[in-house]
């Protein structure tokens, strides 16, 4: 008994500082414009997956400035067309109907 509680109060009063000064690592400043005017910048880890809005202070929803969408290629974290292309099929059978397609479209049998 004695020790739930004793786990209960630990539980309150620990603090994410360690853990966050820890990993100083790659961050950068990720900017909401709020339709209200207001302007909400979010440190983020350059490999998070930055949601595309967020909640501003007066509770309307800040959407994700377009310039600080990811480019890099490092983030691997959304799949692409090409990569679900890929998971049914193979390069081969790629090239297969790519080739077939190209001979419709050099019949004038295409679009
Ligand atoms: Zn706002």
């Amino acid at each position: 008994m004695a020790d739930k509680a004793l786990r209960g109060m630990r539980l309150g009063t620990q603090s994410m500082e360690t853990a966050a000064g820890a990993e100083l690592a790659a961050r950068r400043d990720v900017h909401y414009d709020c339709p209200n005017g207001h302007i909400v910048t979010l440190p983020f880890s350059v490999e998070a997956d930055v949601p595309l809005s967020w909640e501003c202070h007066c509770g309307a929803l800040a959407l994700l400035r377009d310039g600080d969408r990811p480019k890099d290629d490092n983030t691997k974290h959304q799949r692409t067309h090409w990569d679900m292309l890929l998971e049914r099929r193979t390069i081969d059978e790629l090239e297969e109907l790519l080739e077939e397609r190209l001979e419709l479209l050099r019949a004038g049998r295409l679009g």
